[in-house]
């Protein structure tokens, strides 16, 4: 089963180039270990590289080794909405940005405590706002 493509305003989609497109509305995921954000550590803010909606506080990102920006918890319960996935014949739970709707990842059930979570996030799907 194909998933279903994102439905997301044109004023968003406008300043995705083709690869953040092929994440953000097409549901891809990037390569491992390609992403630009993977190695930052920078203090500051991960938001939707669509429509600039703060996601991430840079204190919760952590190295999970995967591949791809972990983080353990969400900046906010309204930075972003989950939803169950049943693509690629895996049960996943999908991270949309609550804002636009683009697709920014997948949650698992693996991460450090106390949350148990992490957030699986393509770097391309995300923009950093450095703190100052
Ligand atoms: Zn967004």
């Amino acid at each position: 089963m194909k998933p279903k493509k994102t439905e997301m305003p044109d004023k968003f989609k406008k300043k995705l180039n083709d690869e953040q497109k092929n994440i953000i509305c097409d549901h891809g995921t990037e390569s491992p270990f390609t992403g630009k954000w993977l190695y930052n550590k920078d203090k500051g803010v991960y938001v939707c590289a669509a429509c600039g909606n703060p996601l991430f506080s840079s204190d919760a990102k952590y190295d999970s080794g995967t591949g791809w920006p972990s983080f353990f918890k969400v900046m906010n319960k309204k930075s972003v909405k989950l939803k169950e996935d049943n693509s690629m014949f895996m049960k996943r739970i999908e991270i949309i940005c609550n804002k636009c709707g683009g697709h920014l990842g997948h949650v698992f059930p693996d991460g450090p405590m106390p949350s148990g979570e992490r957030y699986c996030i393509n770097s391309l799907a995300l923009d950093f706002k450095k703190k100052k």
